[in-house]
């Protein structure tokens, strides 16, 4: 199918831009679809730890509150005689109890342990962490655990204490003061299971390590919760084992989805540059194809005119004298010859863009067919002004080649040193023997071809901008088909040229003994 607006320029740049915006969206997208993907995970994950750490501050508050209330059980206030038997039971119990103190809040002594002098030291350490007086006993719920943590110069204090009410309506504070050793033996029974996959530590506000060292709070992945009502100077901290696998593994991931991404667009756009190299090719090949018609048809047209011009002349009679219907014939003559070299060329470049080439190979002196061709175009150029000069080297070898195509290959050069001299009006022709070739030279002082074109100039189609400044007529396929003809006899054809001093082209045919000669002995010249 053919869609007609898709060789217009715009239509193409909108196109590709089309193609490279909608690859930039989609390139974006997928970056931040993936980042979204990654956050998300990550988030997941923090909060996952979030819960954990939750559930296990949850769990030991918990236990600790659960141990207060068996303690309130086992201690009545209403019976002060049986409170020494009672505190030995608390004691003698696994509940993490290292001192009962039963107190008054009016009174600057413990009712329970009775004050003596042994307790003396005992007590004072007691009453230096816990103050009654410093309570706000008005706060207090009754018959409810209630807690006070403390740091110490050298260790930390924790204590469970309840506000309890004699039958005589009496205030009473039954205060358990806790076992350090056995508070962090039940923080490490509760916490165990956890380290399997988490660094776990509890630390105190000036991040002393209380349960495990420390863990640097830059961790990614860390989190850490105070306990609320119980130990409530201490944090839980935890952060999970394979932290920096998973913060690798994030990484990679998305590494590997940028590396895709980008590679992706590089395909895309060397793929778009690709089409639009070619499109723009074909373009240029359209260009050229459309100019080549145009040209053709002008450089057929003027020969055309002549020969309808001369020939009217003689039909109508109203030519006078020999000499002027000679030189009116001769006219016909020429431009007839230069429209069949044309149509040649044509014809041979048809065949030549089919594949189809006819080789008529054969023994040929290629020094007297020079002269030939040269004899026969001689007078079509001092016509126009030129001095041409033939040089042949004695004793050149035959060689096997196409008569009649290495003579287009040569009428096409002389044709181009005619049409690009300029003022400068003298062409010589050199027939030599160059190692292993025969090579013939045209040589011009003309206009010359900047060195940036001479590469392209035996391209089809290809004018130089000389042609075209100039106003020379010309269609494209003279050098193409004559470096066709160097091919095709294993032989080649270069260009010297210098802007403003003339060129040269060589065409170089090697020598090749006809199949019944024998191979001619290096360097000795043949009868030519
Ligand atoms: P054209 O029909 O344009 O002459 P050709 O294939 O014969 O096509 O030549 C290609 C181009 O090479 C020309 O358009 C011209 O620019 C350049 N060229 C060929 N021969 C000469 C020359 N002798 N001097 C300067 N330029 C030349």
């Amino acid at each position: 199918m053919r869609i007609p607006f898709t060789h217009s320029s715009p239509v193409i740049f909108l196109a590709i831009g089309l193609i490279v915006v909608s690859t930039a969206a989609l390139s974006f997208v997928s970056y931040h679809y993936t980042v979204g993907r990654e956050n998300l995970a990550e988030t997941t994950l923090v909060q996952s730890n979030i819960k954990l750490a939750q559930q296990y501050v949850d769990r030991i508050e918990q236990r600790i509150v659960d141990n207060d209330l068996i303690l309130d059980d086992m201690i009545d206030v209403n019976e002060p005689a049986r409170w020494p038997e009672m505190v030995e039971a608390v004691k003698a119990a696994d509940l993490n109890v290292d001192q009962v103190y039963i107190l008054s809040p009016d009174s600057n002594y413990p009712l329970f342990p009775s004050y003596s002098h042994e307790i003396r030291n005992q007590w004072g350490a007691f009453r230096a962490s816990f103050n009654v007086r410093d309570l706000d006993l008005g706060r207090l719920v009754p018959d409810q655990p209630h807690h006070l943590h403390m740091e110490r110069p050298n260790n930390y204090f924790f204590a469970s204490y309840f506000l309890k009410e004699t039958r005589e309506g009496k205030p009473i504070l039954v205060c358990y003061q806790m076992n350090f050793d056995a508070i962090l033996g039940l923080l490490d029974r509760r916490l165990r299971d956890l380290e399997d996959r988490f660094y776990v530590s509890i630390v105190d506000f000036e991040n002393n390590g209380i349960y495990g060292h420390p863990i640097s709070r830059d961790s990614k992945y860390f989190f850490e919760r105070r306990f609320p009502t119980t130990l409530y100077k201490w944090i839980l901290q935890i952060v999970p084992r394979n932290y920096t696998e998973l913060e690798l593994g994030v990484r990679n991931q998305r590494r590997t989805s940028l590396f895709f991404i980008i590679l992706s667009m590089l395909l895309i756009f060397f793929s778009l540059a690709i089409i639009y190299i070619g499109w723009r090719h074909d373009r240029q090949l359209r260009q050229l194809k459309e100019d080549f018609i145009s040209n053709v048809s002008h450089e057929l047209k003027t020969p055309l005119s002549l020969i309808r011009m001369f020939s009217e002349m003689l039909v109508s009679g109203r030519v006078q004298g020999e000499s002027k219907r000679a030189e009116y014939t001769r006219v016909i003559h020429n431009e007839s010859e230069r429209m069949s070299r044309l149509i040649n060329n044509l014809l041979d470049f048809a065949g030549l863009s089919r594949g189809v080439e006819q080789k008529h190979f054969e023994r040929v002196d290629l020094g007297s067919l020079v002269a030939n061709a040269i004899e026969a175009y001689r007078y079509e150029a001092e016509k126009a002004g030129f001095r041409m000069e033939l040089h042949v080297e004695p004793g050149i070898p035959d060689t096997r080649a196409d008569r009649s195509a290495v003579t287009m290959a040569l009428f096409n050069l002389l044709d181009n040193s005619i049409k690009y001299s300029g003022d400068r009006k003298e062409v010589e022709v050199r027939v030599e023997r160059t190692d292993g070739d025969v090579s013939l030279a045209v040589i011009d002082k003309g206009q010359g071809i900047p060195h940036s074109e001479q590469d392209k100039i035996f391209d089809q189609f290809y004018r130089g901008s000389g042609a075209s400044v100039h106003g020379v007529r010309g269609s494209g396929i003279g050098l193409a088909i004559t470096r066709h003809v160097a091919r095709m006899h294993g032989g080649s054809i270069s260009v010297e040229s210098e802007p403003g001093e003339g060129s040269v082209f060589t065409l170089r045919i090697p020598i090749r003994p006809a199949p019944d000669d024998p191979a001619p002995a290096g360097g000795t010249p043949e009868a030519g």
